[in-house]
């Protein structure tokens, strides 16, 4: 299964400092991806042939500066969509949002995403949100607005809306100027964060228990020029995940054997909390809270907690022979979607738009991590 996804996060400085950032993003935080390497992964990316768009995210891309317009011209040179997440900072008037946001529109930038809520105003106030967004949508872009949610967060979708403007624009088109609600996870150990438990992925809300369709399909690169397999909200926390260094082999050879995993097939078929389901079921001895609502932070319990990865070690063959051929039907039959036009982020999860910890100094190399589970059989897609 190769990517369709190459996510860029060219660094984790950020203007902002939001509590419970996904990758400890700060105005602090120092390095970056080097321009001409930022190009390179573009032009691999768009050489592998399955790559249809690159997301540039951080941090804040947007620090980039003219850098961020040659590289989304540069993808766009190779016909692939782009996309932007940003916290909007830098609109702080019409005049200011049009001066960054024409160029990217000459340089072919096709979609924007926008980031609030609690932890954003502290840094970020609504206004600017709203007058990139409008700006934003005037020149012509692809349009949301992800907006924090917590069960005592203070603003709402609600509260963006309360502009008379911005709702009559909503009103009219609100597939053009899309408002999305996502919950806010603690990202450091022993926080945590409430939710309404209709939030809860558990049996009693068995739809949002998923396969994750962000893994194998998104090709992550971090400041630190690691290749990630996916672009979950706890990634960087999950050095499985992690499977090779970008900066000394090629995008398509650690592509190349990104599935070679029976975990990360599994998790792309069933998602971690059905795993977890699974493994409780099998032995009931494990305890777990079923209080998660997000499926990165299952994803998290089940690579961190040691009793969980040694019941994988276990069960997992049980389920290898029934994984891979759903993983095989999986993988032809959103060939097929593709082919008629349904894009398959549609009916995604854990679309990971926010960025992760700096673990190392760029001077260490990643180590390339060993599958938890190697496949038990070579498989037609196993490259
Ligand atoms: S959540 Fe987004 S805006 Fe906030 S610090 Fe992290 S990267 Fe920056
Ligand atoms: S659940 Fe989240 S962390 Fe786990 S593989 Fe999917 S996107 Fe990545």
């Amino acid at each position: 299964m190769l990517p369709k996804t190459l996510t860029l996060l060219a660094t984790y400085q950020c203007t902002a400092a939001c509590d419970q950032c996904c990758f400890g993003c700060h105005p602090r935080k120092h390095g970056r991806i080097p321009q001409e390497r930022i190009l390179s992964y573009i032009d691999q990316a768009a050489a592998l042939g399955s790559v249809i768009n690159v997301v540039f995210s951080g941090g804040e891309c947007f620090l980039l500066g003219r850098d961020l317009v040659e590289a989304v011209g540069r993808a766009h040179g190779h016909g692939l969509l782009t996309r932007c997440v940003t916290n909007g900072f830098w609109a702080t008037s019409e005049r200011a949002a049009r001066r960054r946001l024409e160029p990217l529109r000459e340089a072919g930038l096709t979609e924007l995403n926008l980031s609030t809520g609690d932890a954003h105003l502290q840094y970020v106030p609504a206004e600017r949100v709203r007058t990139a967004a409008l700006v934003a949508y005037e020149l012509g872009f692809g349009l949301a607005i992800m907006v924090e949610t917590s069960e005592e967060r203070a603003f709402t979708k609600e509260h963006l809306l309360g502009d008379p403007l911005f709702a009559a624009l909503h009103r009219r088109d609100p597939e053009g100027l899309i408002i999305q609600e996502n919950v806010w996870i603690p990202m450091e150990q022993g926080r945590t964060i409430e939710h309404d438990p209709v939030h809860y992925r558990c049996a009693d809300n068995p739809h949002l228990m998923k396969g994750c369709h962000n893994v194998l399909r998104n090709m992550v690169i971090t400041p630190d020029e690691d290749y990630v397999v996916c672009c979950g909200l706890t990634m960087d926390q999950i050095p499985e995940l992690h499977i090779g260094d970008a900066g000394s082999e090629p995008l398509a050879g650690i592509a190349a054997r990104a599935d070679r995993d029976l975990l990360r097939r599994w998790i792309r078929v069933d998602g971690p909390e059905r795993i977890i389901q699974y493994l409780q079921d099998r032995d009931p001895t494990i305890p777990y809270a079923w209080n998660r609502v997000h499926p990165c932070e299952a994803c998290r319990d089940l690579h961190h907690r040691p009793d969980l990865r040694d019941a994988v070690r276990r069960y997992a063959g049980e389920v290898a022979g029934d994984v891979l051929l759903r993983f095989n039907l999986a993988e032809a039959a959103e060939e097929v979607l593709t082919g008629v036009g349904v894009n398959e982020d549609d009916v995604g999860m854990a679309d990971g738009l926010t960025l992760a910890r700096v673990r190392r100094p760029r001077s260490e190399p990643a180590p390339a991590q060993k599958p938890l589970v190697p496949l038990p059989m070579a498989t037609p897609q196993a490259r």
